[in-house]
C-alpha cells in the first residue's frame, strides 16, 4: 500500500528537540514518486539545519511550492532553488515576485494539477496577495495543506469542497487565527464540522487558542504538530 508522508520542517512550535522552531512554516510531502517541498520558513539557517536533521537532501525534491510571498514562508529561496536538481518544478501563486528562477516555474492563477494526486488551489488572500494551498488525494479523503490561509481557512475549504465534491480528511497548516477570540474560533470549528472535515492539524499562525479549541473539539481527530512532526497516511 502506498502512503503519504508529511514532515514539518519549520513551524512556530517544536516537536523534535534537535530542530529549531520559529515563526513560519515549511513541510515536505512525499506522495507517489514525488517529494514536494511546501514553503521554507522564515530563517534560512534554521531551515537548512532542520532539513539536515530530518535527513532531507534538496537534490531529491521533485517539486517546490511557495504558498505566498510573505517572509515567514520563503527563507533562503534563491539558495534553496540553486541546490535543487534542474528537473525540479516550481509552483507559485500568481503575483509572486518574478525572478530569474533556475528551475521551471509555473504561476498558478487559480487551479493546477501538479501530479495525479496533487493539486494547487490559488485564492485571493488580500490586496495584491494570492495564496496557494495544496490538495492531496488519499484513500481516506482529501488532505488540504495551507501556509497562512490568508484567503480564509473556511473559504479555502468551501472552494475545495465545491471543486472536488469529495470528503475532506485532514486540514494541516496555518489557519491564521492567532488574533481571533474564542467566539470566532468556535464558529470556525463549527464550520469545519459542518464541512465534515475529519481531522485537523492547525499550526504556525493558527494561534494557541485555536490549537486548544481544535484539540477540544476534535479529540482523536486532532494532530498536535510542530517542527519535526511526521504524519503518515495511507493513500
Ligand atoms: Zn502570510
Ligand atoms: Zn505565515
Amino acid at each position: 500500500m502506498s502512503q503519504i508522508a508529511i514532515r514539518i520542517i519549520y513551524d512556530n512550535r517544536k516537536d523534535n528537540p534537535a530542530m529549531q522552531e520559529g515563526w513560519g512554516f515549511s513541510c515536505l510531502i512525499e506522495i507517489a514518486q514525488r517529494k514536494i517541498l511546501f514553503d521554507t520558513g522564515a530563517d534560512a539557517k534554521a531551515f537548512f539545519s532542520n532539513l539536515k536533521q530530518a535527513g532531507i537532501d534538496l537534490a531529491d525534491v521533485t517539486d517546490i511550492c511557495f504558498s505566498h510571498k510573505h517572509a515567514d514562508h520563503v527563507a533562503g529561496l534563491e539558495e534553496v532553488l540553486s541546490r535543487m536538481n534542474k528537473e525540479t518544478r516550481l509552483f507559485v501563486p500568481k503575483g509572486f515576485p518574478k525572478r530569474n528562477f533556475p528551475v521551471q516555474v509555473t504561476y498558478v492563477s487559480d487551479f493546477a494539477e501538479i501530479d495525479s494526486q496533487v493539486y494547487s488551489l490559488v485564492l485571493k488572500g488580500g490586496l495584491f496577495l494570492y495564496e496557494q494551498a495544496l490538495v492531496l488525494r488519499s484513500n481516506k479523503g482529501l488532505v488540504v495543506i495551507t501556509g497562512c490561509a490568508h484567503p480564509g481557512i473556511v473559504h479555502i475549504l468551501e472552494t475545495v469542497k465545491a471543486r472536488f465534491g469529495e470528503a475532506i480528511h485532514l486540514v494541516l497548516g496555518g489557519f491564521h487565527l492567532f488574533r481571533k477570540d474564542h467566539k470566532s474560533i468556535n464558529k470556525i470549528v463549527d464550520q469545519f464540522k459542518s464541512l465534515q472535515v475529519e481531522k485537523a492539524a492547525p499550526c504556525h499562525c493558527s494561534g494557541d487558542l485555536c490549537i486548544a479549541e481544535f484539540q477540544n473539539a476534535y479529540q482523536d481527530g486532532f494532530y498536535k504538530i510542530g517542527t519535526g512532526t511526521a504524519i503518515t497516511l495511507d493513500c
